[in-house]
């Protein structure tokens, strides 16, 4: 059952979802609490909690609470619809394998065609009886009609997404398949791909001894709100409560912070090259800072009138899965990279924690890209897992670009295939389904 509150047109409006029944549309909760299936678009079977805020997705099933949400998507804007979509792309996109394949047909058909014609021909002007000459004509139709070759390719790709998709990687085109079995390296981005993305301001460190840390987080969380970036979450969640303030002339720059006006005072948080760059030159760092930097933690410095004010640590957790997922890449003799914006002590910090042997730090959106190119000169093929606006060029470079299904809707749109569910572990699972990987499993056998 449902009833529209607002408008009486099904469509755009405010919806109310009642348990066991199915979200219809795309939409973000205004009211309720409830849990939600979302398996049919994750494939993740335990059930997500939806509170006010939450977004949720046309296709999942209500399963405890009544919510009431207002639509943000129908037909063919949905997230469903977008899955479906690609799908269908990829299978109807033509590899070029299969395109090869197709031509190769397209020349082996005709050419049997005649050489069983010359057959018959052959043999009836040597005397032999009508019957014979068919037969021997009809033979070599049977066994060299090439109908495995333009058959089994489309199956095998047919297979390929399928399978993959039950593994919980979206594939968007079937040249991931011949890229995926040419891989010599993987590169992972840092913040949301390594790390769950869900970073929480541990500690501020106020380095002006007239403001309190309160009003350092007010103004912060007033500019950091604007922002989509995930530290920006982390300082805005943990000014729940504080007075927040206006904020004109919002700017944020991908890979080093964001700046605001905010009464008359310019103010920018974002890392070292960020401060830097607007004279507010980070010059001695006290030893506890050193130390989160060395513990993995991400900060991040705010500073107005050329003066750095305050330091906000920002914790992210580490993928429980990562430190396996990469031990199993480096096992398929792949090589391993993370790159990250962040600073350096914090990036090769995680980097050791989760095996992998190469870190490339202070890394802008461009700069991703450059190492992937680099790298693809000197002859490599590498998958860049990525989720951020900052992977987006760098997962359009790499053989394959993957998305994490949290990331920016740019991140997938880059990419050429999506971790829908957000498990590091479905790269060696995609892999190995390649052609390489099969290779690699029936010589291991
Ligand atoms: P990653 O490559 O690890 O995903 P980003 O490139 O997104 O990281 O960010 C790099 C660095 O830029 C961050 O570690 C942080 O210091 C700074 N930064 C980016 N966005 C913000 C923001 N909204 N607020 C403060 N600092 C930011
Ligand atoms: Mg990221």
């Amino acid at each position: 059952m449902s009833f529209y509150t607002l408008h009486d047109c099904p469509i755009f409006g405010v919806h109310l979802n009642i348990p066991g029944e199915k979200v219809p549309l795309d939409g973000v909760v205004i009211s309720g609490e409830s849990e939600v299936d979302e398996s049919l678009i994750t494939g993740e079977s335990r059930p997500v909690m939806k509170t006010s805020g939450s977004r949720i997705i046309g296709g999942s099933m209500n399963l405890y609470g009544t919510l009431i949400f207002e639509v943000t998507a129908t037909g063919k804007e949905t997230v469903l619809s977008g899955i479906i979509k690609a799908v269908e792309d990829a299978q109807n996109k033509k590899p070029h394998i299969q395109r090869l394949a197709d031509r190769i047909v397209g020349v082996f058909v005709p050419a049997v065609l005649i050489i069983s014609a010359l057959t018959v021909a052959f043999y009836l002007l040597n005397g032999a009886p009508v019957q014979r000459a068919l037969m021997t004509g009809i033979s070599v139709l049977v066994i060299a009609c090439p109908c495995s070759l333009g058959l089994a390719t489309p199956l095998s790709v047919l297979m390929f997404t399928t399978m993959a998709s039950s593994k919980g990687v979206l594939i968007k085109g079937g040249d991931v398949i011949e890229n995926a079995s040419r891989l010599t390296g993987v590169i992972f981005d840092k913040t949301g791909t390594i790390t769950i993305g869900r970073p929480v301001l541990k500690e501020v460190v106020v380095l002006d001894n007239n403001i309190n840390k309160e009003h350092v987080i007010s103004l912060a969380a007033s500019i950091e709100r604007l922002s989509e970036h995930s530290i920006g979450h982390a300082i805005t969640e943990a000014a729940k409560g504080l007075e927040l303030f206006n904020v004109s002339e919002f700017r944020a720059t991908t890979g080093k912070g964001v700046e605001g006006t905010l009464d008359g005072k310019r103010i920018f948080i974002g890392n070292r090259i960020f401060m830097n760059e607007n004279n507010s030159g980070v010059t001695s760092l006290n030893e506890d800072i050193l130390q989160f930097e060395r513990n993995g933690d991400t900060v991040v410095y705010m500073a107005w009138d050329k003066t750095v004010r305050a330091v906000f640590i920002i914790s992210d957790i580490i993928r429980s899965e990562a430190l396996e997922a990469v031990d199993k890449l480096k096992g398929m003799d792949l090589e391993t990279f993370i790159i990250s914006g962040d600073n350096k002590t914090t990036t090769d910090s995680i980097a050791l924690a989760v095996g992998i042997n190469n870190a490339i730090s202070e890394a802008l959106p461009v700069n991703k890209k450059e190492v992937i190119e680099d790298i693809q000169n000197r002859g490599g093929n590498v998958l860049m897992a990525g989720d951020g606006i900052n992977d987006a060029p760098a997962l359009t470079e790499a053989s394959v670009g993957m998305a994490m299904g949290r990331g920016t809707d740019i991140a997938m749109e880059s990419a050429d295939a999506v971790l829908v569910r957000n498990d590091l572990k479905s790269l060696e699972f995609f892999i190995q389904l390649s052609p390489q990987g099969q290779w690699q499993q029936a010589l291991s056998l």
